[in-house]
């Protein structure tokens, strides 16, 4: 049995690691500020002896006992990292040294939960993880790409500065259970408009693309990069290379939801990537991973999900 800090483990995809953990018979302190988490994501673990909950800005240092660390702490959607990007920026950069020094303390294992933002607006497409990406460094996207860039140069640097033992991750799109309503994502807001029958809001001209993994998939290939080979470093894409545009998207959903709302287009955010698709050949041969959950299937749980809170708010 093992004890692990799991830094953003009420968010949404946090909280599906920490019911993995535990489910694997593991101890596990979730650490989080709820600045975009719940504590509704993670209620039904509070009265679970192997888990602990405690209320904490990794923006300052944390001095606690553990045998591995996952860093997933830092707003993910737009709309929330652009709020106080001051603080997006400081999330990624001050939180990335935090956890490291503490990883590097305890000499024990860190993820760092990347992103394919990393890319920036890729020239290249798909993208293997030996892209260096395009990124505005002056842009209202930059506080979270570049402070995710400048993470995964600590994770490198610390790895060959002090040999602390790291494990990058580049995640692609995720959606599912426990995405929050108001999170501004698009999956989210697609399907909680379709089934309010409120206007499906389209950003520009919804020929821009993105690739989207199901959570049960995403957190399955995180445990496995978590439990990968010494010496394995990463940075490696997790993601599913099922590419669609964002008209698709919202046509699927509504044909699931049977829902008559109307498309409204929106202006096109500055600096929002046109394509995404993760080229995954790396995820395969080191950690024999794969999506299997279709977008489809994917998204019925999803609309079931927030089908039901629509009705019952958490
Ligand atoms: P989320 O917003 O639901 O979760 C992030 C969690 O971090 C929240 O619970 C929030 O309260 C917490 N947090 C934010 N700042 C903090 C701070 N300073 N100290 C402590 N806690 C803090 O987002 P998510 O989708 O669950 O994303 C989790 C991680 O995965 C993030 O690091 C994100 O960048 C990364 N990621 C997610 C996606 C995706 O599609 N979901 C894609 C790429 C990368
Ligand atoms: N740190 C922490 N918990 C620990 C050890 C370190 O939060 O258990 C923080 C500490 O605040 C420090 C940062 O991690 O500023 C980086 O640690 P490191 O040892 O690399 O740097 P130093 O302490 O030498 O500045
Ligand atoms: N998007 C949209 N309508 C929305 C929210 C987002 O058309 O209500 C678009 C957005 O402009 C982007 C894509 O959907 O092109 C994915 O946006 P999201 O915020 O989910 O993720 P990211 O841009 O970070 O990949």
């Amino acid at each position: 049995m093992k004890r692990i800090l799991v830094t953003g483990g009420s968010g949404f995809l946090g909280s599906h690691l920490c019911d993995r953990l535990l489910k694997e018979g593991n101890e596990v302190l979730c650490v989080d500020n709820l600045f975009t988490g719940r504590k509704s994501n993670i209620h039904h673990l509070l009265d679970e002896k192997n888990f602990e909950f405690l209320r904490h800005d990794i923006t300052f240092p944390l001095y606690v006992e553990v045998d591995e660390i996952y860093n997933l702490a830092c707003p993910a959607s737009p709309v929330h990292y652009q709020f106080d990007p001051v603080q997006t920026a400081k999330t990624s950069v001050i939180g990335a040294i935090n956890m490291l020094g503490l990883a590097k303390r305890l000499k024990v294992r860190i993820l760092q939960a990347s992103t394919s933002e990393v890319y920036g607006d890729p020239e290249l497409h798909p993208q293997p993880e030996s892209y260096k990406g395009s990124v505005n460094t002056t842009g209202i996207r930059a506080c979270y790409d570049e402070g995710k860039r400048c993470a995964e140069t600590l994770f490198f640097d610390y790895h060959r500065q002090h040999g602390v033992d790291i494990k990058v991750m580049r995640i692609f799109n995720t959606y599912g259970p426990r995405m929050h309503p108001n999170d501004g994502r698009v999956v989210s807001n697609f399907i909680v408009q379709a089934l309010k029958g409120k206007d499906i809001t389209i950003f520009g001209d919804g020929m821009q693309t993105r690739s989207f993994c199901y959570v049960e998939d995403l957190i399955e290939g995180m445990y496995r990069l978590m439990n990968s080979r010494e010496g394995f470093t990463g940075p490696v894409n997790i993601g599913n290379p099922g590419e669609f545009t964002m008209l698709e998207l919202a046509q699927e959903i509504l044909d699931l939801v049977g829902s008559g709302s109307q498309l409204k287009f929106l202006p096109l955010p500055q600096d929002d990537p046109m394509q995404r698709q993760p080229i995954i050949h790396m995820a395969k041969k080191e950690l024999d991973w794969e999506p299997k959950v279709k977008l489809r299937e994917g998204l019925i749980e999803t609309i079931n999900y927030f089908d039901k809170i629509l009705k019952v708010p958490v």
